[in-house]
């Protein structure tokens, strides 16, 4: 199994550790040309949307990516990564993949409550730790299937092989969604 990272900005090494300590492989996406190897799905990792979004459309990486998602290579996205799966952003008039039918709100827990820890229980997968980091929340679902939810704002959802979610499980030592996204999401 060969797991295609996006290391263009963010926490891309940390998603990787445990990709490997799970026995994938991880290729990191730097430029154009490293789209072009054999791989089985996408990280795109938590850091900051509005920096990824511009460099992988510089690159020319952005329309590869999307081709790929919406024929259904299957994706593991945190926090930025949500933000640039969303259909819809409700608090910004920038655009990305709009591969993931969901309405989010950037930054939502806004500045001062801008990173705290918690543990949840997430559907398909048990009680998680869950870090946020200035986090954003999905305000709605549309057609995902929630998996989980925080302080009663949705937090994780799937659609598909697109698995995304507010928090940052590379952050925590428990490997379940990791586990979930290989074994399940990956052949759903
Ligand atoms: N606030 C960031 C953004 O809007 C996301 C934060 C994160 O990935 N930890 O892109």
């Amino acid at each position: 199994m060969r797991i295609a990272v996006s290391a263009i900005q963010g926490d891309f090494q940390e998603h990787e550790k445990v990709f490997e300590e799970l026995g994938a492989e991880c290729v990191e996406l730097r430029q154009k040309a490293d789209l072009d190897q054999d791989y089985d799905a996408f990280v795109l990792p938590g850091g900051e949307s509005t920096v990824q979004g511009k460099l992988l459309k510089e690159l020319d990486m952005f329309d590869i990516i999307k081709e790929k998602i919406e024929a259904g290579m299957p994706v593991f996205a945190t926090c930025a990564g949500l933000i640039l799966l969303a259909e819809h952003l409700e608090n910004d008039d920038r655009e990305y993949f709009r591969t993931l039918p969901v309405t989010v709100r950037r930054n939502a827990y806004g500045r001062q409550l801008g990173s705290f820890f918690t543990r949840g229980e997430m559907k398909h997968v048990g009680e998680i730790p869950m870090t946020f980091i200035r986090a954003p929340y999905i305000a709605e679902a549309d057609e995902a299937e929630v998996l989980a939810e925080t302080d009663g704002r949705v937090t994780a959802v799937r659609y598909g092989r697109q698995l995304a979610m507010s928090f940052h499980p590379e952050l925590d030592p428990d490997r379940k969604i990791y586990r979930y996204f290989i074994d399940e999401v990956m052949n759903g």
